[in-house]
């Protein structure tokens, strides 16, 4: 004993100033620690109450969070099953201590006070980091209990002496260092408390608050208000995660969204997560509304563990595309104090990752087959999200393929299958390939989509910012489909099919058109061919290739390697002249100085189609249209 002794007072000298040294950054959480040490007391008391193995009033549980400015100390006192001195003595001396040389050997590896507080059982102790001198006073709920008091100054000895309590419980007093009068002040506190203790199952109070009651009736027979002190109570014991889902309404989830994020839009619909085996998670999902790109992400998803809110970096818990939602989990299985590495290979986590990921999906084909009207209004909120799930996890894409919704120019939603039929007969190019037409804006790229429809062709829209990969992900999953913005080349060369238009110009006449538009156009970077479409397509189009396109999209989002190289090239463009096209015939048939002033003007058109004429161009266009209006 004597010996066991002697090593505890080594390292108790030694721990001290490593836990204020190294657990400095994170030191708010002593309260989160103390707290939680007062909820466990009790709820054991309450236990064994209703386990008939305490036979005394419980009475009022509350526990209370005080701090005396003055004295320069913060009470944490609760009316749980207190300790005796030998307990104290079992389960804050020892337990802490032994655990010192273990603590003195892997310190240097941990990287946070969490890790460090939850892999050694240093719960307590987490209060010399704001405190020079801890006490305890404390009265064990057994038979003829001695209240007993234990003090430590942090740096040497603790002393066990004869206690004050005269009430069953604990409570721990914080003699709060210089260097941490922050939180002496009742806002620090007050925010702390309702980080980590909002959720909390037995209440907690921390002083009073002022509140506005009605006071009768004044003269004119109008409400009178009075102030009066209420407890400020800090949590809401029963959070809806704790209840059971037949139990609540939509108001009730919509209400405690509001307590979770009080600035935010109402969400969209959620999911009440609950299970038991092989871990144990509960918890609430909301989908919030979405905007149409990425926006910075400020209400997170909460990770509580048996209602102690831990964090709300939950990375490596939530799949990622996940991150995208808001709520709450809470799981006591989830290893919160290890390190990330450990966490990534932990079993449990991978079984709730795929569980969460299951439970969404379900969901969401809950919603589409239940009212496939109420989930198309929903689509313009959820699709990113539900696209972005189906890219980066492939057992999600599995069960998204089914409700997985398309759009077109027309405004009508289709699955990927519908889809697929809607168009396989009539869009099907002479090697089997369907190619799915799109538009990334239909403003813009209105002419071409005009052609497409009037050609009987769909074009679907795609402009959410993840469309690019999507698509790319969609032609590797479907067979034979591909996809091509319907301004990547003239129509009849994006869908080609077995029965070519025969051109009505000899070579000759060819090679002429070509020179003439080269001349007008003078810009190496538009690739002037004549093409033999239909007379009534446009007679010039500007294009620019699918692949070329998709490679700068993706240099340009930050693909690395190889394509940068493909950001680094100037635009290049196609202009397809249309030899069938009867300006054709005229350009041909004009003498020299008007064949490029025509072929300029048809181009210009293309462009200002496009909008791609500016500046000094289009008052050249704008010029020269009123040349030739005039008939010079
Ligand atoms: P942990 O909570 O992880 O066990 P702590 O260092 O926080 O580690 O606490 C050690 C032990 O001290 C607890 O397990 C409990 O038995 C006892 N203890 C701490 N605070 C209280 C309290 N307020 N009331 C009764 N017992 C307590």
């Amino acid at each position: 004993m004597v010996q066991e002794k002697g090593t505890i007072s080594i390292h108790t000298e030694n721990i001290f100033p490593i836990i204020k040294k190294f657990l400095y950054s994170d030191n708010e959480i002593f309260l989160r620690e103390l707290v939680s040490n007062a909820v466990d007391a009790t709820q054991k008391v309450k236990r064994l109450s209703s386990l008939g193995q305490y036979n005394k009033e419980l009475g009022d549980l509350t526990i209370q969070v005080s701090v005396d400015e003055k004295a320069k100390t913060i009470t944490i006192s609760d009316k749980g099953i207190g300790m005796t001195a030998e307990e104290i003595k079992k389960y804050i001396n020892q337990i802490a201590f032994s655990g010192a040389t273990e603590f003195m050997e892997k310190f240097k590896e941990a990287n946070d006070a969490n890790e460090i507080i939850g892999r050694f059982g240093l719960g307590f102790y987490s209060a010399f980091m704001v405190a020079d001198k801890v006490e305890i006073q404390t009265l064990s709920y057994q038979e003829g209990a001695e209240p007993a008091r234990w003090i430590c100054d942090g740096s040497t000895e603790f002393e066990i002496t004869e206690g004050n309590k005269q009430e069953r419980g604990t409570d721990v007093i914080l003699y709060i260092n210089s260097e941490s009068e922050e939180f002496l002040q009742e806002n620090r506190i007050q925010g702390i408390l309702d980080k980590y203790a909002k959720f909390l199952p037995v209440p907690i109070q921390f002083g009073t608050r002022s509140e506005s009651v009605e006071d009768g009736e004044d003269e004119k027979g109008e409400k009178k208000y009075k102030t009066i002190e209420v407890p400020n109570i800090i949590n809401n014991t029963t959070p809806i995660w704790t209840k059971q889902p037949a139990d609540l309404n939509d108001e009730d989830y919509l209400k405690f969204y509001r307590e979770l994020y009080p600035f935010a839009e109402d969400p969209l619909f959620w999911i009440h997560l609950n299970v038991d085996y092989p871990f144990n998670l509960t918890g609430v999902l909301y989908f919030p509304k979405l905007k149409n790109d990425f926006e910075v992400q400020r209400n997170k998803i909460k990770l509580f563990s048996r209602q102690v809110f831990i964090t709300d970096e939950v990375k490596d818990i939530v799949p990622e595309f996940l991150m995208l939602l808001h709520g709450v989990i809470d799981s006591p299985d989830i290893p919160l104090n290890v390190s990330r590495s450990f966490l990534q290979a932990d079993s449990n986590v991978k079984k709730i990752n795929s569980y969460i990921t299951r439970k969404v999906a379900d969901k969401l084909n809950e919603l589409f087959r239940k009212d496939r009207k109420a989930y198309e209004d929903k689509w313009k909120d959820i699709g990113l999200f539900v696209k972005y799930g189906a890219l980066s996890e492939e057992k999600f894409y599995e069960k998204a393929k089914d409700f997985i919704l398309l759009t077109n120019t027309a405004g009508e939603y289709y699955t990927l299958e519908e889809y697929n039929a809607k168009v396989r007969d009539f869009q099907t190019d002479k090697n089997g390939t369907t190619v799915y037409l799109y538009t990334v804006d239909e403003e813009r790229q209105h002419s071409y989509v005009q052609s497409a429809n009037k050609k009987g062709y769909d074009v679907v829209v795609m402009d959410s910012p993840i469309d690019n990969h999507f698509m790319q992900h969609l032609e590797m999953k479907l067979d034979k489909v591909s996809f091509k913005r319907v301004d990547a080349d003239v129509l009849d060369k994006l869908i080609q099919k077995e029965d070519v238009q025969t051109h009505q110009l000899t070579e000759d006449e060819q090679k002429m058109v070509k020179e003439v538009f080269d001349k007008a156009i003078n810009n190496t970077n538009m690739k002037v061919e004549v093409e033999s479409l239909s007379a009534g397509e446009l007679p010039v189009t500007i294009t620019m290739e699918e692949w070329m396109r998709r490679m700068k999209d993706m240099a340009r989002m930050g693909g690395g390697g190889g394509m940068n190289f493909y950001g680094s090239l100037p635009d290049t463009y196609k202009v397809a002249v249309n030899g069938n096209h009867k300006l054709v015939q005229r350009i041909l048939q004009s003498d020299d100085s008007h064949k490029v002033q025509l072929a300029r003007q048809a181009f210009d058109l293309a462009l200002l189609s496009q909008g791609m004429l500016k500046g000094a161009d289009l008052t050249a266009f704008v010029e020269r249209s009123v040349q030739v209006a005039s008939g010079e």
